[in-house]
């Protein structure tokens, strides 16, 4: 645990620059008096790209990487062709820092919204893979624009990238109290990836006794996800299954203002970047109507991962609390952030 924390921010676009301005006031309101909070705000985003054509320029990444960690708040904006800061910025981090596990925990909050029958309990992580899979632009079209196009799109596994997250999960299981690791996959078909990451499984298993193991098809999980989301505590899967699968965890999670995550490199080599699963929002940006719950959430992920977990436990209490006494009454993003950092000051 550092005694300083050397915090890199992309308040980025939209309501990223609101929610990550009380995602700061919460860390300053947590952290111990001995603790220097040193930030640098880097703008990268959409403005940006506009005034100058730059997404992620090499200095800029260089100097991210002298930093503790990254807090994002989000990047895009709809006059921006697609793609664009997507590559240019958002993945371009993503492999330049060698992000390979991607957390996002689901955990329904008391007095939150699911859409599911009853009072379901949902406590789980998934930790998504972040670096390989078909995420990784191999591919390429053939006859491109004829009615003959011919689109390849191949999914990266390999025994080392698969094998780091693989164990990674099983670290998270046996550090929870549930101690349950569930792979998701879909072997059946997708037959020469699934069986490098069964077998990865099945071999590391074999070093964790106490944790208990569980496979699923991707296709039976997400019927689970809806009718017994108890029975998931810590899920382990690839990159494209992991974003698919996180975003239905988070609409049953209470939603999109909740959902947080980490973009994680538990080496230590490169900095991770925490940031909320939402986007830009640009129907409710500038309003002062985002609910900035989920970054705060995710300033917590940034805390227990450089060592702060009393910290982070003080974030996630306080998020607890302050949705327990929401009555439905309209509040801004300002009066979200001030109330959870009231609270966490304790
Ligand atoms: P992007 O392209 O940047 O992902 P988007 O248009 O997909 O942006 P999201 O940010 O993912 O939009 O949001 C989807 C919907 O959820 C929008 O209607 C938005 O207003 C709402 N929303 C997203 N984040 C929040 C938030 N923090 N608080 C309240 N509503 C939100
Ligand atoms: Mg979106």
């Amino acid at each position: 645990m550092a005694s300083s924390i050397n915090l890199a921010v992309i308040p980025g676009d939209g309501i990223g620059q609101e929610v990550v301005a009380q995602g700061l006031k919460v860390l300053n309101a947590v952290l111990p008096q001995d603790v220097k909070l040193e930030t640098k705000e880097y703008d990268l985003g959409a403005q940006r790209w506009h005034r100058t054509g730059e997404t992620l320029p090499d200095a800029e990444l260089e100097a991210l990487k002298g930093h503790d960690a990254i807090l994002l708040g989000a990047i895009g904006d709809p006059s921006v062709p697609s793609g664009v800061l997507e590559r240019g910025l958002l993945l371009k981090l993503r492999f330049a820092f060698d992000h390979f596990i991607n957390l996002r925990p689901s955990k329904l909050f008391p007095n939150t919204a699911t859409p599911l029958a009853g009072s379901p309990e949902i406590d789980f992580v998934v930790v998504r893979e972040g670096t390989e899979g078909p995420y990784t632009g191999n591919g390429g079209s053939l006859r491109t624009g004829t009615e003959h196009e011919v689109a390849t799109e191949v999914s990266l596994n390999t025994a080392f990238g698969v094998e780091r997250v693989v164990r990674d999960a099983f670290e998270r299981a046996a550090a929870r109290p549930r101690k349950k690791l569930t792979l998701v996959h879909k072997n059946n078909v997708l037959v020469y990836a699934g069986h490098l990451w069964k077998n990865t499984f099945d071999k590391v298993a074999a070093e964790y006794p106490q944790v208990t193991t569980d496979y699923l098809h991707v296709d039976a999980a997400t019927i689970f996800f809806v009718t017994q989301p108890e029975r998931f505590d810590v899920i382990v899967t690839d990159n494209l299954f992991g974003d698919i699968l996180t975003d239905l965890a988070a609409a049953i999670s209470g939603g999109i203002g909740l959902a947080a995550s980490g973009n994680i490199n538990p080496t230590g080599a490169f900095p991770s970047m925490f940031e909320p699963v939402h986007g830009t929002a640009p129907d409710i940006a500038g309003q002062g109507k985002a609910d900035p719950t989920a970054t705060v959430l995710s300033v917590a992920l940034l805390l227990r991962h450089l060592g702060y977990e009393a910290q982070a436990v003080r974030i996630e209490d306080a998020v607890s609390a302050d949705l327990a006494e929401r009555d439905g009454t309209a509040r801004t993003t300002d009066e979200i952030g001030d109330a959870l950092a009231v609270r966490v000051a304790g």
